[in-house]
């Protein structure tokens, strides 16, 4: 029997500049606004406690 409990909820998200197309991780918990390194688009911005994604995530790795 095991009990679910909840892990910290900070990871790295492997997000695609929809710009460009450029592949780059991102921290979960930013606390500034994420650009494309390339490009320069915004791909999450930051609020409370969380970054606010505005691109798909590819994947999530902690
Ligand atoms: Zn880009």
């Amino acid at each position: 029997m095991s009990e679910l409990i909840p892990k910290p909820k900070t990871k790295f998200y492997r997000l695609k500049c929809p710009g460009c197309g450029n592949e780059q991780n991102v921290f979960s918990a930013a606390s500034s606004k994420v650009r494309c390194l390339v490009c320069n688009t915004e791909l999450a911005a930051t609020s409370a406690s969380k970054i606010k994604l505005k691109t798909k995530i590819l994947k999530e790795h902690d």
